[in-house]
């Protein structure tokens, strides 16, 4: 039986300490996802390092016998500092909870990394974290391959609709629509953004008073056709509240 060490590159998506003292973190890397153990870890120079949106180069042996990987060494290798900053954070943690739903481990996909460290960067920096997060959320879509429906209703298939659809987050027609129609900035933005580039959306944001709107149809959307995204419902603003 052989053990091996390897040497990855990526960003702390997820971080958990078990009452043994050990970190436990899934790292989202250019090769894919790594779920990794730092055994004691909590009591040692790793504590630091290996946290959440860090980006870290880690040194992981894998013994036949344990299915996780233990990381032996943690270099730091980039921090934005500013997503420390409440409203950043919990843009950025709902992009990490939704990037480890999206993407499966050892799945090889540099450009989702790219993507996912793209949207990390726009929401430390750009005066307008919450367009960032929308715009990058649609953007992972698209990567994943889970594209809303917006050419035809939802429900009936008749063409250009222009209606939320509350239950499955797509569109309806004015005959299937129980709800006002969109306007037309978010139905632009609904139809456009998987294709547009990042920075042709960030151009154009969406006005705010529109935007619970875009974020309960993301929020059903991803329920409905991803599922476990454990801390969504807290982490999207008023995804949860009533439609006004
Ligand atoms: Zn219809």
């Amino acid at each position: 039986m052989r053990s091996r060490t390897a040497n990855r590159s990526g960003i702390v998506i997820r971080r958990r300490v078990t009452p043994a003292g050990d970190i436990i973190v899934t790292l989202l890397t250019p090769q894919g996802k790594l779920k990794a153990v730092a055994r004691g870890g909590v009591r040692g120079p790793l504590a630091s390092r290996l946290n959440l949106f860090h980006h870290v180069d880690v040194q992981v042996y894998q013994t036949p016998q344990n299915d996780l990987a233990s990381i032996r060494q943690a270099v730091l290798e980039g921090a934005l500092t500013t997503l420390a900053e409440p409203e950043r954070y919990a843009f950025a943690h709902l992009m990490a909870e939704f990037a480890d739903a999206l993407f499966q481990e050892g799945e090889f996909s540099e450009q989702a990394f790219e993507l996912f460290a793209g949207a990390l960067r726009g929401i430390s920096r750009q005066d307008d974290p919450e367009w960032v997060a929308l715009v990058m959320s649609y953007k992972l879509l698209g990567l994943a391959g889970i594209v809303p429906q917006t050419a035809r209703c939802a429900r009936c298939g008749r063409p250009e609709p222009t209606h939320p659809d509350p239950l499955a987050g797509q569109l309806l027609c004015a005959g299937c629509a129980a709800l006002p129609a969109y306007p037309p900035e978010t139905l632009d933005f609904l139809r456009n953004v998987v294709r547009r580039s990042v920075r042709a959306s960030f151009e154009s944001p969406v006005p705010d008073t529109q935007r619970p709107a875009l974020w309960r149809a993301l929020e059903r959307f991803v329920t409905v056709q991803v599922g476990n995204v454990r801390s969504w419902q807290q982490l999207v603003p008023a995804a949860t509240a009533p439609p006004v």
